[in-house]
């Protein structure tokens, strides 16, 4: 399978549609190149945004933009759905399940996934959240573990369907708790009016001393009274040992009873087969250097949470968040079309606009350099510049309407069971060391 555009001019074949690899292939839209763009899905997804859709208040489809509609009117640019299933630099060719593809250059925006640390029980057993299938999933569970619950005559009975454990207290377990706790306090009395909310447990796990560790001590702290302030038990400095499908246990033996156990403990970088391993970092990243060019390669390159520019000063490279994805690969999109014309590149620098997280209805903490808010503003903050990064005006305005009716009534969710709770089977090396 073979995808010119217009064959005289060098081919750049991105593999990625997330926040990186959009950037690049909008960077290009001048340049003297094809620019063919590869996903196994034919959409680019929001993620800071997939906790609403497994809770609700968003539909999947606000969350995310067709790939095709994003590039309409980009002359040099095509795109292919397909799964990549290897890379052969010495080649410069790809595999694909639509068949082989060329190229000249070669970006790898494959992003990131679940990292579960070499424990294929709880890889097993606990739900991931990394893609709109498994926020889909999620929601399903949280549901029909509500209406399991409502089928158990016994507490001790009901006690595992309505036990919730979110590991990782990082922004997606923080916003992921924080809305879960909501459905508890808001919707279980009304719609569930046979459930006691106060057997409804919400707990949030961590192994770091302090819930959000990006984020200040000041915003990590105001969070974590904001999400007890909504019921939610919060457990830092605690070591998972292991989740079986009923039970979590926990070093020093505590154990919790539940069959729902929501895993953002970590992440790693999905790297194609066929990438050299002396190219490859802790974090299952590619080492890049401040271009985004691959150790090892002179024209592969690497962007987003796969990628990582490593030296003296960033010792792990950037953090894997949207804003170094999408910087990176703008500027990696204007550095292609230097290289193509023979013009001196301009190293990539990241700037840091800071962090943000939400935990419920006007409670929200925002990092703004030395700028720091929390409560009302910072959830008004949050809102704005959600609403700005998503694409599409249709999705925009959506995303407003169901912020804006949950706001008054909290009833605007769309709560139906709509898949079978199970995980998206996308493969990731699973004995890493913790990022
Ligand atoms: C739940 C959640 C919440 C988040 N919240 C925030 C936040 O609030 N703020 C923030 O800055 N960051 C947040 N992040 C992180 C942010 O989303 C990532 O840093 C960002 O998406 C990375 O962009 P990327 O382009 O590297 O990868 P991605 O956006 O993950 O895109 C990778 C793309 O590659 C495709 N792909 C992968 N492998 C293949 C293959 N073999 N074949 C074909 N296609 C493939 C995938 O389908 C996907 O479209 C969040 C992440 C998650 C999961």
């Amino acid at each position: 399978m073979d995808a010119p555009v217009n064959s005289k001019f060098p081919k750049i074949v991105i593999i990625g549609g997330g926040f990186g690899g959009i950037e690049v292939a909008k960077g290009l839209k001048d340049a003297e190149a094809e620019v063919l763009l590869l996903d196994r899905n034919n959409y680019h997804i929001f993620q800071p945004l997939l906790y609403q859709v497994a809770t609700g208040t968003l539909e999947p489809d606000t969350v995310s933009y067709p790939l095709r509609k994003m590039f309409a009117g980009q002359k040099n640019f095509e795109f292919r759905m397909t799964e990549v299933t290897k890379v052969s630099p010495e080649t410069n060719t790809i595999e694909t399940n639509l068949g082989t593809i060329t190229y000249d250059y070669l970006v790898i925006a494959t992003g990131a996934n679940t990292n579960y640390f070499g424990n294929k029980e709880i890889e097993a057993n606990a739900m991931p959240m990394k893609s709109t299938v498994e926020a889909l999933n999620l929601k399903s569970r949280i549901l029909q573990s509500l209406e399991e619950a409502t089928l158990r005559t016994t507490r001790e009975e009901r006690e595992p369907y309505l036990n919730f454990v979110f590991a990782g207290a990082g922004p997606t377990g923080v916003e992921l708790a924080g809305a879960v706790a909501e459905i508890r306090n808001k919707v279980l009395p009304r719609e569930y009016p046979s459930l006691n909310k106060d057997e409804f447990n919400i707990y949030l796990v961590d192994m770091m001393p302090r819930v959000l560790p990006p984020l200040s001590e000041k915003a990590s702290k105001k969070a974590q009274e904001q999400l007890e302030s909504m019921g939610v038990q919060v457990m830092t400095g605690v070591k998972i040992n292991t989740f079986n499908g009923d039970e979590i246990s926990f070093e020093g033996g505590r154990v919790i009873r539940t069959k729902n156990v929501i895993w953002s403990a970590g992440v790693a970088g999905v790297v194609p087969d066929g990438i050299a391993r002396e190219s490859v970092v802790r974090g299952n990243r590619i080492q890049v250097d401040n271009i985004g060019r691959a150790k090892g390669y002179q024209n592969v390159f690497a962007v987003g949470d796969v990628a990582a520019e490593i030296s003296e000063k960033l010792e792990r490279g950037h953090p894997m968040v949207g804003a170094v994805a999408s910087q990176a690969g703008k500027q990696l999109g204007k550095n292609l079309a230097r290289i193509i014309k023979g013009q001196p590149t301009e190293p990539f620098k990241y700037w840091d606009k800071g962090s943000m997280a939400v935990i419920g209805k006007n409670k929200a903490v925002a990092d703004i350099g030395s700028f720091k808010t929390a409560g009302f503003f910072a959830w008004v903050m949050w809102m704005g510049v959600h609403m700005l990064l998503m694409a599409g005006f249709r999705n925009k305005v959506v995303a407003f309407v169901n912020w804006f009716g949950s706001y008054f009534t909290y009833s605007g969710g769309t709560r139906l069971i709509l898949t079978k709770p199970k995980k998206d089977p996308v493969p990731v090396p699973t004995d890493l060391p913790r990022a």
